[in-house]
């Protein structure tokens, strides 16, 4: 089979590789219809996300079978481990993922763990919105929706108008924000924020974000902010646009160190969590598609087979 691989750092092709087989009676092969890249904008494009029709399954899978067509989940997860019963799925003590398992920009892929990772695809539905519920639209969801993060009638920034700030900025509007800030360098990002829903956008190219920011909102900065991106820049921007006692979203994959500066935000009370992604929230995103709130806004712009080098992007 076909499977795009790193054949050195940054490097990559397509190549012909062995055709994946079940390693644990809960595994299960999938044929990959389609995929997509995973996460923030600045993540490596291994793909974890995508979907596609069950070849075959391990002995002790029991929600799918040979033929169904499945959603995957970015989340590898057991389902039984302590993180798991906590709801901490991408904690899993037993997950397989990142570097220790392929990714699925491949013609077949392995599944570890299907019952919990896999989900069925109902008849009718756009593929192509699919493959935005394996990672995008869950991370998007996820930097909003628990522990606060984001209140009714809230001020929020997103810094990141990538696919994961643009899930951010459709999600974060169920909680009825009053004000949506959008941060980009791209103009044409920006714009596509607009139509989705931002109520101001900000070209941080002069660097002069935060200033604005803090000038819109009366020198107070906003409720929530949320980092999409990961990167050192991004988190400070954040922390300096953020009211005291608000909170800090980050859901940016971050791979180099970032500075907290604590002494600095001890007095101002900020609450920062980080989350890597759960998938709990699926079935109800699930259901928010499929009552088509926001589909007819997702639509990807490029569409590319596998052979070809280029990144698919929205
Ligand atoms: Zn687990």
């Amino acid at each position: 089979m076909k499977s795009r691989v790193y054949t050195e750092k940054n490097q990559q092709s397509v190549k012909c590789q062995p055709m994946p087989i079940i390693l644990n009676s809960r595994d299960a092969i999938v044929r990959i219809i389609k995929t997509t890249n995973c996460r923030t904008d600045l993540h490596g494009s291994k793909g974890r996300e995508g979907l596609g029709i069950v070849e075959s399954v391990g002995k002790t899978v029991f929600t799918f079978n040979t033929g169904d067509k499945v959603l995957i989940s970015g989340m590898s997860t057991c389902g039984k481990c302590k993180c798991c019963q906590k709801i901490l799925q991408c904690s899993c003590n037993m997950q397989e993922q990142g570097d220790t398992l392929d990714g699925i920009q491949a013609e077949f892929v392995r599944i570890p763990f299907a019952d919990t990772r896999l989900y069925p695809i109902p008849h009718g539905m756009d593929d192509d919105v699919f493959t935005l519920l394996s990672d995008i639209f869950p991370v998007g969801f996820n930097s909003t929706a628990s522990n606060e993060k984001v209140t009714l009638g809230g001020r929020i920034a997103i810094v990141g108008a990538g696919s994961i700030g643009l899930a951010a900025l459709l999600t974060v509007q169920c909680y009825s924000p009053t004000e949506i800030i959008v941060i980009d360098l791209d103009d044409g990002r920006l714009a596509t924020a607009e139509k989705f829903g931002a109520t101001m956008t900000i070209n941080n190219s002069d660097g002069q974000a935060a200033k604005k920011v803090l000038l819109q909102t009366l020198n107070g900065g906003v409720d929530t902010s949320i980092e999409t991106i990961g990167v050192p820049a991004t988190f400070e921007l954040c922390k300096k646009i953020t009211a005291s006692c608000g909170h800090i979203a980050n859901i940016g994959m971050h791979g180099n160190k970032v500075n907290l500066y604590l002494e600095w935000l001890w007095k101002r009370n900020l609450k920062i969590t980080e989350k890597f992604i759960e998938t709990l929230s699926t079935p109800m995103l699930l259901n928010i598609l499929r009552a088509q709130k926001h589909v007819a806004q997702l639509r990807r712009e490029h569409r590319l087979p596998l052979n070809t080098l280029n990144l698919c992007q929205y």
